[in-house]
C-alpha cells in the first residue's frame, strides 16, 4: 500500500517529466487534488505533504470537511454538477468553481459571491465529447456564454474545463484538449488557465497546455461509491 505522501511524489513526478517534455515550466500547472468520497484525514495528509488545493464535487460533503479542516489553510474548488439552489453554498464556500456550464448559474454566482471575498475564480466546462456527455456546454455556445460571463461583477472567468470521453488512446486524449486550448484561444479573452487532464491522462493535458491537473485517484486511491 502506498501513502498519500509517496503518492503526491509519483504524481509530481509525471507532472515534471510531461512538463519537461514539452517544454513547459512545471511551476505553471497547479495539482489540484480531487478528494470526493475521501475523509477529511486524508486530505489532512495531503496538506502534510505539501498540497493547498483540493477539489470536490458535492456540496454537502464538501462543506463537512471544509469544517472539520477549519484550522488548516486550503484552497477549495468546486468541479462536480451545479444544481440552482446550491449556488449560494458555493458562491461563500470555494475560490474557483471549475465547471459554470450555463449562464443562469454563473449569474446566481456573481450575485451571491459575498462582496467582501476576492471575486470567484470561474471555469466554464466544455463538453468535446459530443452525445457521451451531458455536463458542459457546446463548443457553438461557449463563445456567447464566455462573454456573457466575463461582464459578471463578482467572478473571474479564468479559462476553460473538460472532461473528455475516457480513453487510453494518447492521441485521441491529446485531441480532445488540443480542442479546448484552440476553443480557448479562438475567445479572444485573456484567460489564463485550462483545467484539464485526470489520473490517466495528465500527460497529455499538460502537452497541450493544462494549467490544473485534477487527479482523484492517482493521489488517494480508488474511490468507493458504496460507502460513502
Ligand atoms: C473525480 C474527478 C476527477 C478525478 O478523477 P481521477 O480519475 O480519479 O483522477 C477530476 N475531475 C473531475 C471533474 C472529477 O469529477
Amino acid at each position: 500500500m502506498s501513502t498519500i505522501a509517496e503518492n503526491i511524489a509519483k504524481v509530481g513526478a509525471r507532472i515534471r517529466e510531461a512538463a519537461q517534455a514539452s517544454q513547459r515550466d512545471c511551476a505553471s500547472i497547479g495539482l489540484l487534488a480531487v478528494s470526493k468520497t475521501k475523509p477529511a484525514g486524508a486530505l489532512r495528509q495531503a496538506h502534510a505533504a505539501g498540497l493547498r488545493d483540493f477539489g470536490e464535487n458535492y456540496l454537502q460533503e464538501a462543506l463537512e470537511k471544509q469544517a472539520e479542516l477549519g484550522d488548516l489553510e486550503l484552497t477549495w474548488h468546486f468541479i462536480g454538477p451545479i444544481q440552482s439552489n446550491k449556488t449560494r453554498a458555493i458562491a461563500e464556500h470555494f475560490a474557483w468553481v471549475h465547471s459554470v456550464d450555463r449562464l443562469k448559474i454563473a449569474e446566481r454566482l456573481s450575485a451571491q459571491r459575498p462582496p467582501q471575498l476576492p471575486p470567484l475564480n470561474v471555469c466554464l466546462q466544455v463538453n468535446v465529447s459530443g452525445e457521451a456527455s451531458k455536463s458542459g456546454c457546446a463548443p457553438e455556445q461557449l463563445p456567447a456564454l464566455a462573454e456573457a460571463v466575463a461582464r459578471l461583477p463578482h467572478l473571474r472567468l479564468r479559462g476553460l474545463m473538460c472532461i473528455p470521453e475516457p480513453t487510453d488512446d494518447p492521441t485521441a486524449q491529446r485531441a480532445a484538449f488540443a480542442r479546448v486550448r484552440q476553443l480557448q484561444e479562438g475567445l479572444g479573452l485573456d484567460l489564463d488557465t485550462l483545467s484539464m487532464g485526470m489520473s490517466h491522462d495528465l500527460e497529455a493535458a499538460i502537452t497541450e497546455g493544462a494549467t490544473w491537473v485534477r487527479i482523484g485517484t492517482a493521489l488517494f486511491g480508488a474511490r468507493d461509491y458504496g460507502q460513502p
